[in-house]
């Protein structure tokens, strides 16, 4: 008899699957372990005795991820055959399991208040790297020398067996304070405590602490007032998530999963309301600076603060950092609707990634990253971290510059319709697909290639009202009656020229605060009422018409509609003719298959209208990939 345990696992990221082997490798228990398709799964005999004790170190040991979806074991007579999937072991950037957490704040161990630790399967190897493949060498720790411990570790913890770029506060990294008068530094147990000590004080008594992290600079500040949106709340002490947010329990454990997203999330508190309105992007603390500091801050008092995200440079009364020159990656933002997790764009814990597929010597390049063949197969990544990029042809995306000469230019909403279609294993099916970005694409794929069906009208900020005029009779007296009531905002309107998008203009118009999406996005979510109002997206062809669309906002916003109502309606209307159109496209062509991609779907109002609207046909969006920019660099290669 076997006895089976299958962890649902919707990746084929190792770093599960590696500790959990570590831990086999290291017990002389008689497991086999498998990596299947959204599945680890582990078999032994029934009877075999130290089952029971080693799925409780896995159990402790292992720490939450947004994939991990739940677990089952059962018995069986007969071995289950494993179906091996290619797994993708590239360098993490992760947060740190929780060992290396444990150890960090073990005031016996080598590793006490030093940021830097992590093992085989945590922290932010991504970082470290200057070249594929990962290696002590390939590594800006190349000059550090691991002391006697750590060579002695590398043979014996089986957490971090190998393990390049082990360190501890003896071979690793010492941090550096400085303000206007002093400077001091961190190289021991005590001194590398009492600089986030320090660091935490000064921040409870409202000074600003610039920090280089992991994860990028980052200015840490207590809150006062109304934040600045670009602010990011920063928990330290996890009893403030229920005490000032209003989160349900994925959010809950996505926030401190091991790969800490960013997640935008609904205030309670009138404290938390006063600083951030409405709802606020969260952040757990996510690599060993930022927690160290966040211990130090519950110990000074502070149950959250803020920081932003910076470059290095930026003006703050004290500056923290260290003399490694790492490169950290692009945050991630995660979307969670219900079951629904859509992760939005951003690179770290996605990025580099291993592809399947794609064409031989093909390169596509956006938002940053490319898509090459190594020795290691297909993978993505910043091209700095490439040794040599074979190619014989070139595929750049649309609105971004590349030096190569008879590069292939590729609109992003197609490529993005490939790459859901890729990773749901479908092309090569015909598939209707809505792009929504800045601007709003219906694709049509017809096995072979995608064709923009409806492409956005052009839209130019310039010469907006004499636009707005020619829409239909009446629209004149609209104008007129907008200038007279709001002349100031009229006039700030008619003097919008060059680049500005829809969205801009809309949060112009409707006077929020951030006036991007993102600040028609927060608004929606502040109204809390049950139905919103009809917004034209139309004239005369099924297209939308951003002046039409405009028009409707002027004239309720004429009639006194206020700001939450306003932006929750516009989801709500974009929802409703998104709908519309793809079912319509659907029945023509007679597909079955609808891709949705873009991040414009990371949108609660958005996204439950799409729900309820398109149930029946079960929309499918990118997995593994961001549903963002960032995956049209893996979808070009199927152009
Ligand atoms: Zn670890
Ligand atoms: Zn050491």
């Amino acid at each position: 008899m076997y006895f089976i345990v299958e962890l649902n696992f919707r990746s084929n990221k190792s770093y599960l699957y590696a500790l959990i082997k570590a831990l086999i490798d290291a017990s002389d228990i008689d497991l086999e372990i498998g990596f299947e398709k959204e599945k680890i799964v582990l078999i032994s005999q029934k009877d075999e005795p130290k089952l029971e004790s080693f799925l409780k170190q896995v159990e402790e040991t292992l720490p939450a991820s947004i994939y991990l979806k739940g677990s089952r074991h059962f018995v069986s007579e007969e071995k289950p055959q494993i179906k091996a999937i290619a797994i993708d072991d590239l360098p993490l950037d992760l947060s740190l399991c929780p060992s290396c957490q444990k150890e960090m704040f073990d005031v016996s161990s080598r590793r006490y208040y030093y940021p830097f630790t992590s093992c085989n399967a945590c922290g932010a190897h991504h970082a470290f790297l200057t070249q594929h493949p990962l290696s002590r060498a390939n590594s800006v720790m190349k000059f550090l020398v691991p002391c006697e411990a750590c060579k002695k570790e590398m043979q014996m913890n089986p957490l971090r067996k190998s393990y390049p770029l082990i360190s501890c506060i003896d071979c690793g990294v010492a941090l550096r304070m400085v303000d206007k008068k002093s400077e001091r530094y961190a190289n021991d147990k005590g001194t590398y405590r009492q600089l986030f000590e320090v660091s935490a004080r000064a921040i409870a008594k409202g000074k600003s602490v610039v920090m280089k992290t992991l994860h990028g600079y980052r200015k840490f500040y207590k809150p006062e007032g109304k934040v600045n949106p670009k602010a990011i709340l920063f928990i330290a002490d996890v009893n403030a998530l229920n005490r000032h947010l209003m989160l349900v329990v994925q959010e809950f454990n996505a926030l401190l999963s091991i790969e800490r997203p960013l997640l935008r999330i609904a205030t309670k508190s009138d404290e938390a309301k006063s600083h951030f309105g409405s709802s606020v992007w969260t952040k757990y603390p996510d690599e060993g600076m930022s927690m160290l500091l966040a211990r130090e801050l519950i110990n000074a008092g502070l149950e959250y603060i803020v920081y932003e995200a910076c470059e290095e440079g930026e003006e703050g009364d004290f500056l923290v950092d260290f003399d490694l020159p790492i490169t950290p990656q692009k945050d991630f933002r995660l979307f969670i609707n219900q079951d629904t997790f859509l992760l939005i764009d951003g690179e770290r814990t996605i990025f580099p990634k291993a592809v399947q597929g794609g064409k031989r010597d093909r390169v596509s390049i956006a938002s940053g990253l490319v898509c090459a063949d190594t020795d290691m197969g297909k993978i993505i990544d910043r091209a700095e971290l490439f040794a040599q990029i074979p190619a014989k042809e070139v595929y750049v995306a649309q609105g971004e510059r590349s030096r190569v000469k008879d590069a292939v230019s590729f609109s992003v909403a197609e490529a993005s319709m490939l790459s859901v279609l890729a990773e749901h294993e479908k092309l090569g099916e015909g598939a209707i697909g809505v792009h929504f970005d800045d601007r709003l694409h219906f694709l049509y794929y017809n096995k072979k290639s995608v064709i923009d069906v409806v492409p956005p009208r052009a839209f130019e900020a310039d010469n907006l009202f004499a636009h707005i005029r020619e829409l239909r009779e009446g629209s004149d007296r609209l104008v007129e009656n907008f200038r007279a009531k709001f002349p100031d905002l009229y006039a700030r309107i008619d003097h919008l020229s060059g680049e500005v998008d829809l969205f801009r203009v809309t949060a112009i118009l409707l006077e929020l605060e951030d006036e991007s999406f993102e600040g028609i996005s927060e608004s929606a979510l502040s109204f809390l009422g049950k139905g919103g109002m009809q917004i034209d997206t139309k004239v005369t062809d099924n297209r939308f018409n951003d002046y039409a669309f405009l028009a409707s906002l002027m004239s309720y916003k004429l009639s006194g509609a206020q700001q939450p109502i306003l932006c929750y309606s516009i989801f709500e209307s974009f929802g409703d003719y998104i709908a519309d159109i793809a079912t319509q496209l659907l029945g023509k062509t007679k597909t079955q298959t609808l891709t949705l991609s873009g991040r414009a779907f990371a949108n609660q109002s958005l996204w439950g209208r799409i729900q309820r609207n398109l149930a029946l046909q079960k929309p499918i969006l990118n997995k593994n990939y961001p549903i963002g920019r960032e995956s049209s660099v893996y979808g070009a290669q199927f152009l």
